[in-house]
């Protein structure tokens, strides 16, 4: 079986996350009046390549990919050689690569099934939000086509993330109001929408229809300005945050309407006693004597950065109380990434339940930054704390405070999106080591980028690009690789449940 390949581009970066090879194939019946590619419409030309060459074309630009980078089908429109795309897809994925479609839905639904399973990215290309606007630009009737291919996807098997795209004309769709429209046209597809980029329509293609002979149906129409399709970018991607976050909070609260009623009730309750317990520091309720006995048992450590407090297996012998500094509580997960838990700083300890229960420590501590600590041995916390109601109700908050944590980790990675994820981040920092100043809230940071990736259940190149595209819409600020300020809080909150 052969394929049909226009061209190939053998280091993309504008086709999907990372670098890529991108394979242009033949073929796409809509004829878009703004087509920059109308060479790729025929069905039939180019080079003949079977699946095995695509792979072996690939293979040697793998080093390249990183570990966002792939592969990438575009056009003409993809789906329309089905089989072999279904075939080069399914043998790119068995040997690991990462792949891209970039679509615009109009292809032979027989296939579906065989390839959108092994798709990791759609780049998903919205026309028209009418059918007659659809008629109009592309030269079919194809909107229901289109629609039907939009709420075909989850049963088709297709498991990955979508980026939507809409070239925008002048006086066509450059509104507000059409924004809102875009937005409402992918309510089928929300949950995996990732982002919503905002093409601005350019003439660079006129000179391909003079070669060709063909007439260029949106002769006289100016390129649209960029910066106003920026700004409407802008736009569309916080109307949709906003939009999905509600439709969330209304399928959780319709999920759950008869037990969160009771957790409600409870809640308050735990809330109030956390409230309290907040107010009494560790050491509290021991007597002044102790206190000075104590200081005999317990070790000041000074711990340099990167320098491990205590490891996966470590025994019950020690609990930390940090006095200063910050440290990440993380497992190494079997496919070797590191995880993070928790990121703890002046005044959190770690341990007491280990001491009270008498198990091993499960996680790893290290520091992120020069730390003081105040180790506190078992022989300690037996003669002074075990009885000790405040420092039994400090270690049951912090369980409690870390169940909780742990249950918002879950399902941050298993119900969100890079954008939710990333936004969720920067709103947990925010919250913890944020100070507000006149550009904004600004974040110290004492990890890096990787290390964000992993607090976040993201790659490290996911977290770099969402950055740089949070910057872009302007949420936040970079400044160099350790200080991010955020511009506007409410974007990144409607990113999150
Ligand atoms: S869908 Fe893409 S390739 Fe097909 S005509 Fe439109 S712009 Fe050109």
């Amino acid at each position: 079986m052969r394929g049909f390949v226009h061209s190939i581009e053998t280091m993309g970066l504008v086709d999907g996350p990372g670098t890529r090879t991108v394979f242009f194939l033949q073929g796409c019946p809509l004829r878009c009046a703004y087509c920059h590619n109308p060479d790729t419409q025929k069905r039939m030309g180019g080079e003949e390549l079977t699946p095995e060459q695509v792979l072996h074309i690939v293979e040697r630009y793998r080093p390249y990919y990183g570990e966002e980078g792939g592969v990438t089908f575009s056009g003409g429109e993809p789906l329309l050689q089905g089989e072999f795309l279904a075939a080069s897809l399914q043998i790119l994925k068995r040997e690991g690569y990462n792949t891209c479609v970039d679509t615009s839905g109009y292809g032979d639904p027989r296939y579906y099934p065989a390839i959108l399973p092994h798709v990791d990215t759609l780049l998903l290309d919205v026309k028209a939000f009418d059918s007659a606007a659809f008629a109009q630009l592309t030269t079919v009737n194809g909107f229901d086509t289109y629609l039907a291919f939009l709420n075909s996807l989850e049963e088709n098997g297709f498991q990955g993330q979508i980026w939507v795209r809409h070239v925008m004309v002048p006086g066509l769709t450059d509104s507000e109001e059409f924004m809102r429209q875009l937005v409402e046209l992918i309510r089928p597809i929300w949950a995996r929408v990732d982002r919503i980029e905002i093409l601005p329509y350019h003439t660079a293609g006129v000179k391909k229809y003079e070669r060709l002979g063909i007439p260029y149906r949106l002769e006289g129409v100016e390129p649209m300005d960029k910066g106003r399709a920026k700004e409407l970018e802008i736009y569309a991607n916080k109307v949709f945050a906003e939009s999905l976050r509600a439709q969330r909070q209304a399928q959780a609260e319709q999920k759950q309407e008869q037990p969160r009623r009771e957790a409600a009730a409870s809640e308050l309750e735990k809330s109030a006693l956390l409230s309290v317990l907040r107010g009494l520091p560790l050491f509290a309720d021991l007597a002044e004597e102790d206190v000075e006995d104590i200081l005999k048992l317990v070790t000041l450590a000074d711990i340099k950065e990167g320098e491990y407090v205590f490891k996966t297996g470590d025994p019950p012998e020690f609990m930390y109380l940090i006095y200063q500094g910050q440290m990440k509580i993380f497992i190494n997960t079997l496919d070797g990434e590191e995880q993070i838990f928790y990121i703890y700083r002046d005044g959190d300890f770690v341990g007491g339940l280990n001491l009270l229960v008498e198990t091993p420590y499960r996680y790893i501590g290290q520091a992120l930054t020069d730390c003081k600590v105040v180790v506190i041995s078992k022989a300690a916390f037996d003669k002074y704390f075990y009885d000790s109601p405040v420092v039994l109700r400090s270690v049951l908050v912090k369980s409690f405070e870390r169940i909780r944590w742990a249950e918002e980790l879950i399902q941050r990675l298993a119900t969100s999106n890079a954008s939710m994820k990333t936004a969720g981040l920067l709103l947990k920092l925010a919250k913890r080591i944020g100070v507000e100043t006149a550009e904004g809230i600004r974040l110290e940071l004492s990890m890096s980028r990787e290390e964000l990736g992993n607090f976040s259940g993201l790659r490290r190149e996911t977290i770099t690009r969402k950055l740089g595209e949070f910057k872009e819409l302007g949420y936040i600020d970079l400044l160099g690789s350790k200080v991010i300020v955020i511009k506007d809080l409410e974007a990144l909150e409607s990113y999150v449940l």
